[in-house]
């Protein structure tokens, strides 16, 4: 398979509100993070920082224009990697432990991380079987109702385990916009890893179904309104019978 060019690796696209997506194109759509860059007027927020097989404070100059507080939604590899490279990280307390010791089974990368999940190999000395995240321990744990102020704007931090158990979305309510990680996007959902949990899953997704949402921003997949998040919602809910 042929290598991509590191400066080819991160794809940004603007979506409006202060807030850029930015990706990885060479990795299959399923395994693709989306990483999302909020500006605020004091600071920047990251929400996930993609797999760390290229440097994002290299290659995206955008990351590094102002203070940023790069927040994890959760610790599987493909949302952390790059998360070493920033001064100011945060998780929610129930992942703390993986953000400072992201081995290959707790970040998932063994068993998901082979040459499979990519379009177009990272640049050299990429191997997948030598892929690991590099530690990054939290300098903020963040806990439930918790606050992300960037001076013009805020985010409530929203606990949603299930999918991992210390799995948050970001709630912006003056805008209407979520930043959903993991436990709901447009696609396959994903509710059989090692740590997650069937019970909490439901409970976060009747939690996220309340919201008075305007817009989702998901840890993977496009983007989508209000209407689709109560619609994905409420199929889940029915396909389990509740
Ligand atoms: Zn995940
Ligand atoms: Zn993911």
């Amino acid at each position: 398979m042929n290598r991509a060019q590191p400066q080819d690796w991160y794809r940004l696209q603007t979506k409006g509100d202060g807030i850029t997506l930015i990706d990885e194109p060479h990795i299959e759509e399923f395994y693709r993070c989306n990483i999302w860059h909020v500006r605020g007027r004091d600071g920047d927020m990251l929400v996930d920082s993609g797999m760390g097989v290229v440097s994002l404070r290299t290659w995206v100059p955008l990351v590094t224009e102002r203070p940023l507080e790069a927040v994890a939604s959760h610790t599987h590899f493909d949302h952390i990697g790059c998360h070493h490279e920033f001064d100011c990280r945060s998780c929610h307390e129930a992942e703390a432990a993986i953000l400072a010791d992201p081995t290959r089974a707790a970040t998932l990368a063994d068993p998901y991380v082979t040459d499979e999940i990519f379009t177009t190999l990272p640049p050299e000395p990429y191997e997948s079987a030598r892929y690991a995240v590099k530690s990054a321990p939290a300098t903020r744990i963040l806990q439930d109702r918790d606050r992300i102020d960037l001076g013009d704007r805020s985010f409530e931090v929203i606990h949603t385990p299930g999918h991992s158990p210390g799995g948050i979305a970001l709630w912006e309510e003056a805008t209407g916009i979520l930043f959903s990680g993991d436990i709901v996007y447009d696609g396959p959902l994903i509710e059989d890893t090692y740590h997650a949990n069937a019970e909490d899953y439901v409970a976060s997704m009747k939690r996220l179904l309340d919201l008075p949402v305007r817009v989702v921003h998901g840890g993977h997949f496009a983007s989508y309104d209000g209407e689709r998040h109560r619609e994905i919602i409420r199929n889940w809910l029915e396909s389990k019978g509740l």
